[in-house]
């Protein structure tokens, strides 16, 4: 019997990470399960799964979980706090699927009891590379990548050297917006934004597909994962979404990664990992499928991959500032209050103006890797400034 932790199991991922459990019982036991805002989810698989601990992140909703389990035997807890001491206790694999930079403490707990993290929250790595790949040197843990690019470049270098690792490209769909003409860019709404033409995704994964933040966020985690230079992360567009990432290796070989647009494959291989076992995903027909095309991102369509590229090159804290402003942005967008095409412009007006910001915590030098209160302050304060941005930008 393997123990299973599942944090954010309400959401995307963490459901079908429930699903795939839920089709091995006499394999996998859940330690404990956490959500947020939908309780009734919460309790009703906590329940399902016999989880001995389900956890909301939201203080408030401390009493309808405990309503919902009560005389079912499983301990209930709330709050951020709560969520960090799940991740903390003893379980054989972990995964994160908490979306956004509350993914991250729960994430340096797993790393730091030297647990097995599989990691979908990919802002852990975009706020914290640094320091998450220290913490996981000092604990010996594993992180077992589950976003599906992430995942495929693990899979390709399996038995491989790195170090004869030349570039690794990661595809991307293109979005909702891809084939719209540029102009009509800014009256995007969110629902147009909403819909992915490939995944089934969380609604913030999804507009970040669209503006193409999600790929930014994801070189920027290809780098710290892999400990890659920057000019050897490349993106592709490719519309179809069955080739998920290539590693290119110094003779010129490309291994690409093929799978079905299906977030249990990469969720099953680390489930499952170092072995495969069969999972209930669809097996592509190439011959059916006949053809796979790829193109360049359009700089003009997509600015936030070169926001990425700042960030990969200045690294220490302006991956957790970055994300932030994504954040900040993305909710205004969500709120109507910023056009599609503005939360590019907040984030880089939020980079530019923290520069020279006496507020915003600096590092000893450019290698230096940042503790945890800088990285949560550079956060905070750029929350702040993105609010500002917001207001300027949104009036
Ligand atoms: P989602 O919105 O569907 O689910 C998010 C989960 O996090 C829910 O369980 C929610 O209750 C929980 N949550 C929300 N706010 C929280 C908070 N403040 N503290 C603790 N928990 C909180 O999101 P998703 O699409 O499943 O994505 C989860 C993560 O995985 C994101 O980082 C996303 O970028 C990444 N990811 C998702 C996919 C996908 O196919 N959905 C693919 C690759 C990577
Ligand atoms: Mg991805």
């Amino acid at each position: 019997m393997r123990r299973i932790t599942v944090l954010g199991a309400t959401g995307s991922i963490g459901q079908n990470t429930l699903d795939l459990i839920s089709r091995r019982p006499d394999e996998f036991e859940v330690e404990a399960l956490t959500g947020a805002a939908n309780i009734d989810l919460l309790a009703q698989d906590a329940m399902r799964m016999r989880a001995k601990l389900a956890v909301t992140a939201n203080d408030q909703l401390y009493s309808a979980l405990k309503e919902c389990l009560s005389g079912t035997g499983i301990e209930v807890a709330a709050g951020a706090a709560a969520v960090a001491e799940a991740a903390a206790r003893p379980a054989d694999w972990s995964i994160n699927a908490v979306v956004g930079a509350a993914g991250l403490l729960p994430s340096l707990e797993v790393l730091r009891r030297g647990g097995t993290l599989a990691l979908a929250n990919k802002e852990t790595m975009v706020a914290a590379g640094p320091l998450v790949m220290a913490s996981v040197k000092a604990s010996g843990a594993t992180i077992l990548p589950v976003d599906s690019e992430h995942s495929a470049i693990f899979q390709a270098l399996r038995g491989e050297d790195a170090r004869e690792v030349e570039r690794v490209i990661l595809t991307a769909s293109g979005g909702a917006f891809r084939d719209w003409p540029l102009e009509r860019l800014c009256t995007a709404t969110v629902e147009q934004a909403s819909s992915h033409p490939n995944w089934a995704m969380g609604q913030r994964i999804t507009i970040d597909s669209a503006s193409m933040f999600n790929k930014a966020l994801e070189i920027i985690e290809a780098r710290e994962l892999f400990n890659l230079e920057p000019r050897s992360v490349e993106v592709l567009i490719h519309p179809e979404s069955l080739i998920h990432a290539l590693v290119g290796f110094r003779d010129g070989a490309l291994m690409a990664h093929l799978g079905a647009p299906d977030m249990r494959h990469a969720i099953g291989f680390a489930l499952n990992h170092p072995a495969r076992a069969e999972l209930p995903v669809e097996r592509l027909d190439l011959a059916r499928i006949g053809q796979l095309n790829f193109r360049a991102p359009e700089v003009e369509r997509y600015p936030a991959l070169a926001l990425a590229r700042r960030v990969m090159e200045a690294r220490g804290l302006s991956g957790a500032a970055f994300n932030a402003a994504k954040e900040v942005a993305l909710d205004a967008f969500l709120a109507r209050s910023l056009r599609f095409t503005d939360m590019a412009s907040v984030v880089t007006e939020t980079l530019d103006r923290l520069g020279g910001d006496p507020a915003f915590p600096r590092l000893s030098s450019h290698d230096a890797t940042p503790i945890l209160e800088d990285v949560l302050e550079a956060d905070r304060i750029a929350r702040l400034r993105a609010g500002d941005a917001v207001a300027r930008i949104g009036e």
